[in-house]
């Protein structure tokens, strides 16, 4: 059984494997009705996206993008929904960051240089494909140039956080994050926040970014098993978070791996998502077309 809603998404505009087109299509395909697309750190595949949804007549599409942060020892990626994707200094902002990983990504191919473990720019480039260039893709590249034999290696001898070719990261904090979706009118919600629960880092963090303004957490999430959505489900309930759901579809395969709207999202938080954009004058960023 599948949701009518999925929050969200990737598609090749940053490391998924289908176009907007071909996303909105299979969203659509599996009954999905409300859909938000949610590329990492880039809304430009939002344009197809619209024009994909546009050739259905019951299909709401929300403009979304997943933010990349973190905080000591937790990735901390944040959704932000119903977004002004077109404004001008968010889009400026979107660029920088985009300029600081790449200059960081170069800064730690030369490191390994320097360490005797060249890899070329090209080949990292290579792996990245259409994806913003990151240490997996380094990762790879080491493999490839045969320094180490897996991926997880190459992360162990020289890519984590005290590794030698370990170049710090400049970006936002979780509250800033927030802080830039809200500046776009932007409804923000913590995502898959199960490892920052295993860490027992999770309540701080909520506690943070409720002050912020996050207004919901993804519970029905992947995988997620049902005792851990109860948890979760538990935890949103006492920060007062909207307990929402997303696949987070990639289209890459594997175990964990969960089609558009193959989750167990209920129609209760969607509608309090929705209200909550109404609420905020934001509805009209979506396009807005289901029938119930
Ligand atoms: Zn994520
Ligand atoms: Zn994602």
């Amino acid at each position: 059984m599948g949701s009518f809603a999925d929050f969200h998404c990737h598609s090749t505009f940053s490391d998924g494997r289908l176009s907007p087109t071909q996303l909105v299509d299979l969203a659509y395909r599996n009954g999905v009705r409300i859909f938000a697309m949610t590329d990492h750190d880039i809304g430009d595949g939002l344009t197809e996206a619209f024009e994909a949804a546009g050739r259905y007549r019951d299909f709401t599409l929300i403009p979304g993008i997943e933010m990349s942060t973190d905080v000591p020892g937790n990735e901390v990626h944040i959704l932000g929904h119903f977004i002004d994707w077109h404004d001008e200094p968010f889009l400026r902002r979107l660029d920088l960051l985009q300029e600081s990983r790449l200059n960081r990504a170069r800064e730690m191919v030369e490191k390994l240089v320097t360490l005797g473990k060249p890899v070329t720019w090209e080949a990292v480039e290579a792996f990245a494909g259409e994806g913003a260039v990151g240490r997996p893709h380094i990762a790879l590249a080491l493999m490839d140039a045969g320094h180490v034999s897996t991926v997880n290696e190459a992360f162990d001898l020289y890519l984590s956080r005290n590794g030698p070719a370990y170049v710090e990261r400049d970006r936002l904090s979780p509250e800033e994050v927030v802080a830039l979706l809200l500046s776009v009118g932007g409804i923000a919600t913590l995502a898959h926040p199960r490892e920052l629960y295993a860490s027992g880092n999770l309540d701080a963090l909520l506690a943070t970014l409720k002050r912020a303004g996050l207004t919901g957490m993804e519970v029905y999430y992947q995988d997620y098993l049902p005792a851990e959505i109860e948890t979760l489900h538990a935890i949103a309930s006492r920060f007062e978070l909207i307990p929402l759901g997303g696949s987070d579809y990639h289209g890459l395969g594997g175990p964990q791996q969960r089609e558009p709207g193959n989750i167990p999202l209920p129609l209760e938080p969607v509608d309090a998502y929705l209200t909550v954009a109404r609420e905020r004058g934001a509805l009209h960023r979506a396009r807005i077309a289901h029938v119930r």
